[in-house]
């Protein structure tokens, strides 16, 4: 059985986006395969850790949210730093998340380090009845920015572990170049 904290690469990735998209839900269906609509509206942790195994390695990865400050646009630099990989979310019931975008983009470029990692991940997949923003929509929005896409649930869970995971391998494919 591995021990704990025995890993190969420490990835650390942040969720960023507008409030209520569903980010603090994301971490908690990505990192303990679960979802409760109560609990996290009181989460107050900075970030929460998975580990798992791709292509023999072992991954630690670290996934940090905010406490829920992005409602008032004051995420601080520091929230930024040594971030390798960035899942930008935006909820597709909700056509301003969606164009709020790029204003996390530009907030990325600012404060983020260079060459770090992003995916778009259109949120709540699972209330395609109230949808307001097209599956294309978010395509063509991703591959503008050279961005993987994932339209995610966290409720169902729904392609969450594809999106996470998608980033986590791109980030060691830059950081350690003998993978392929
Ligand atoms: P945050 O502010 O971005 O961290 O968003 P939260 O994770 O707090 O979620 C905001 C609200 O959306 C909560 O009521 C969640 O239960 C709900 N929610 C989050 N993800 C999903 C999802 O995939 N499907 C549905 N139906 N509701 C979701
Ligand atoms: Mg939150």
């Amino acid at each position: 059985m591995a021990v704990t904290g025995d890993y190969d690469h420490l990835v650390k990735l942040l969720l960023l986006g507008d409030s209520a998209v569903g980010k603090s839900s994301l971490l908690m269906r990505f990192c303990e395969s679960k979802f409760d609509a109560n609990f996290v509206l009181t989460i107050g942790v900075d970030f929460k850790w998975k580990q798992v195994e791709r292509e023999n390695r072992k991954l630690k990865i670290q996934v940090w949210d905010t406490a829920g400050q992005e409602r008032f646009r004051t995420i601080t630099p520091a929230y930024y730093r040594a971030a390798m990989g960035v899942v930008i979310c935006y909820d597709i019931t909700d056509k301003a998340s969606f164009e709020h975008i790029d204003y996390w983009l530009q907030q990325l470029e600012q404060h983020g380090d260079e060459g770090v990692q992003r995916v778009l991940v259109g949120n709540k997949s699972d209330l395609s009845e109230n949808r307001k923003v097209t599956r294309e929509e978010g395509e063509k929005l991703a591959a503008q920015y050279s961005m993987k896409f994932f339209e995610t649930s966290a409720k169902t869970g729904q392609e969450v572990d594809e999106a996470f995971l998608s980033i986590a391998d791109e980030v060691v494919k830059q950081r350690y170049s003998d993978v392929q």
